[in-house]
């Protein structure tokens, strides 16, 4: 079989645009896996952090025959780099009569030259074809969503609205990837060590090379100002933070700018969690929930060491605060990050006539509970049986929960024209 080699479609054109004369070598850089039978090769810095062995690479445009005299194209390559090692990719790129790009790969070894297998990694609009019909991709491209929490919460949230199609991120959070958060985290060990944000936003282009990702590495409660900045701009805020004082903040936030949040959480040891979503004004906000004794007897999952430490005395040991660390299964996450996913592309969907328009008759509530294990919270519940009058594990239930009046954060700015449309009576 011959080996492959993936390009970026634009690369290509970018690089037809600025490459004029034939012959001419231009330096780009391939990743190679599996014993040189697959290569990644670009033409201009990767837009996020590769995998694979680093080999060199070389692009040159072919003569107005659309030739190339390969022989000394070969003796060139190995004059500039040394082979014994990794071969190197070299693309052959040319402009086709009807004006379409052409790219074809060589790999060229120490010992010998060989065609590849070129094929192009395409532009947006094939990407998300297969999501056509379902979700109106064009228009969520242009959405943004800020992301505050890239844990194994919002991590997994923000890689399938990428997948979905959503094109712009700001992603908040200053922690660091621990080797405890792997297992259930879209990052892997490669990333050990790296800003959540920077990590997860590489596995964002990963899916969807043309979104916008920003990031704040910054602790929301101590960086209001620019979160609030963030926040003004964006179609839908999402929450998938660890402590309870970022949440108050950012339904702040989400009033002062009436922009739509979601908060969801898992607790102690993901037995179960919740997805509230805020509409400011017009249903209950964070605060309205919340502070209502909904959430008692209810403890937050605590997955990062440093929580554990803000909550004990400072002499306590470390082994201490790595006992304290209790976290859930991957798949105890999932239905949380999920049921986060379906709500957030039905709120970036609203106004278009799409194939998960429907769901909109369906997620009345604001407010949506999990349980995955009858413990913590839900010990009290009955054994999941044929009978569904009663609330049992692995399932949704939509909470009736209503605005409050007297709410310190949304009550007092209720204004004359703004009748409490979003109570359920
Ligand atoms: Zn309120």
């Amino acid at each position: 079989m011959e080996p492959i080699v993936y390009v970026l479609d634009e690369q290509v054109r970018d690089l037809l645009t600025h490459l004029t004369s034939a012959g001419t070598l231009e330096e780009g850089v391939a990743f190679g896996f599996d014993d040189w039978t697959v290569f990644h090769a670009y033409t201009e810095k990767p837009f996020t952090t590769p995998s694979g062995i680093v080999c060199p690479c070389f692009a040159v445009r072919a003569d107005t025959a659309g030739m190339v005299d390969e022989t000394r194209l070969t003796s060139s390559v190995r004059a500039r780099t040394d082979l014994s090692e990794r071969p190197a990719v070299v693309l052959v790129v040319d402009t086709h009569s009807d004006g379409t790009p052409q790219c074809r790969a060589l790999i060229v070894s120490h010992s010998k030259m060989a065609a590849a297998d070129t094929r192009f990694v395409p532009r947006r609009s094939e990407l998300y074809s297969r999501n056509a019909g379902l979700l109106e991709t064009s228009a969520l491209a242009a959405k943004k969503v800020v992301v505050v929490g890239l844990g194994s919460g919002g991590s997994p949230v923000a890689l399938d609205l990428a997948r979905a199609g959503v094109g712009q991120f700001t992603l908040i959070d200053f922690d660091r990837l621990e080797l405890g958060n792997i297992s259930r985290h879209v990052c892997g060990i490669n990333d050990l060590g790296r800003y959540k944000t920077l990590a997860v936003r590489d596995q964002i282009l990963q899916k969807n090379p043309y979104a916008s990702v920003t990031t704040m590495e910054v602790n929301i409660n101590q960086a209001l100002a620019p979160v609030e900045e963030a926040v003004a701009k964006c179609d839908l805020l999402i929450v998938a933070s660890d402590n309870d004082q970022s949440r108050f903040n950012l339904n702040q936030m989400s009033l002062n700018h009436n922009r739509t949040a979601l908060y969801g959480r898992a607790i102690t040891r993901a037995a179960g969690g919740d997805v509230l979503r805020v509409r400011p004004w017009t249903g209950p906000c964070y605060n309205c929930v919340f502070s209502s004794g909904l959430i008692d007897g209810r403890e937050e999952e605590m997955s990062q060491k440093r929580q554990a430490l803000a909550v004990l005395p400072a002499y306590v040991e470390e082994d201490k605060a790595n006992a304290m660390i209790q976290v859930g299964l991957s798949s105890d996450i999932a239905p949380i990050a999920n049921m986060m996913v379906k709500i957030a592309l039905l709120e970036l969907s609203r106004g278009q006539e799409t194939g998960i328009s429907t769901l909109d008759e369906d997620l009345k509530a604001d407010f949506y509970i999990w349980a995955n294990r009858r413990e913590e919270a839900y010990a009290a519940w009955p054994l999941m049986n044929y009978k569904w009058t009663r609330p049992s594990i692995l399932r949704w239930y939509g909470a009736r929960v209503e605005r409050d009046p007297q709410c310190l954060v949304c009550g007092g700015h209720l204004k004359a024209d703004t009748p409490l449309q979003g109570i359920v009576q």
